[in-house]
């Protein structure tokens, strides 16, 4: 099975083959279809599995879609346990969204570094990869908005709530609009992710590699 059979466009599968991606990984196979219909979807998946572009490049598809940008109105929110894997997801829709013909702005962002220089960035950003915390303090300044998310992102969730960002975790929740895509990465499916995934899922496709 290629790429090409994924349902991906012409733009993608040449970003996809410039990074020598040859064969999709088994994660990639079930997630890339399910996200590019709009499914909610459930995977549990270690780091090193493909898991970022099983997400990253279904994502970026969808948002080739005519639409109007109103600016700090982010339209995809990833959540990411740590400063090191937001830097390293916002590299992933970096690469494959440069090369498309609509433009994706893609920004990490994250605590422990000065406010500012996000705040200024945010500017027309439509995807947006955060840790939790950094995240509140964005929107608590109104730098960002979050009430016309359409497509949600939980990466690392079980690592996200062994750091303690639940309560975090409910409030950004809160602040989304009810109508929208749900994907759920996980390493490990415990107690406390199926509580989160009772909560966010609706019908999930779920895939265990
Ligand atoms: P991840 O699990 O998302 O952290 O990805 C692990 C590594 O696999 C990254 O270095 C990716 O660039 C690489 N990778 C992801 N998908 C593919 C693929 N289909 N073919 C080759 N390498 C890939």
């Amino acid at each position: 099975m290629s790429f090409s059979s994924l349902g991906l466009s012409e733009p993608l599968l040449k970003a996809v083959a410039a990074q020598a991606y040859t064969q999709p990984y088994p994660i990639q196979k079930e997630a890339i279809p399910a996200v590019l219909i709009g499914s909610d979807v459930l995977g549990i998946a270690r780091t090193g599995s493909g898991k970022t572009a099983a997400f990253v490049l279904p994502i970026l598809e969808r948002l080739q879609t005519e639409h109007a940008i109103r600016n700090r109105y982010v339209r995809v929110l990833v959540l990411v346990p740590t400063r090191e894997l937001a830097v390293q997801v916002g590299d992933v829709f970096k690469t494959f969204g440069s090369s498309l013909p609509r433009r994706v702005k893609s920004l990490a962002v994250y605590g422990g570094v000065s406010i500012n220089p996000q705040m200024m960035q945010l500017q027309g950003t439509q995807v947006l990869v955060a840790t939790p915390g950094r995240l509140l303090d964005l929107v608590n300044s109104k730098a960002v908005h979050l009430s016309e998310v359409e497509t949600l992102v939980l990466d690392e969730a079980d690592k996200m709530l062994n750091l303690g960002f639940k309560e975090e975790m409910d409030k950004i929740f809160s602040l989304l609009p009810a109508k929208r895509q749900n994907i759920l990465f996980s390493a490990t499916l415990g107690q406390d992710v199926e509580n989160i995934r009772e909560v966010l899922l609706h019908d999930p496709v779920k895939i265990e590699v």
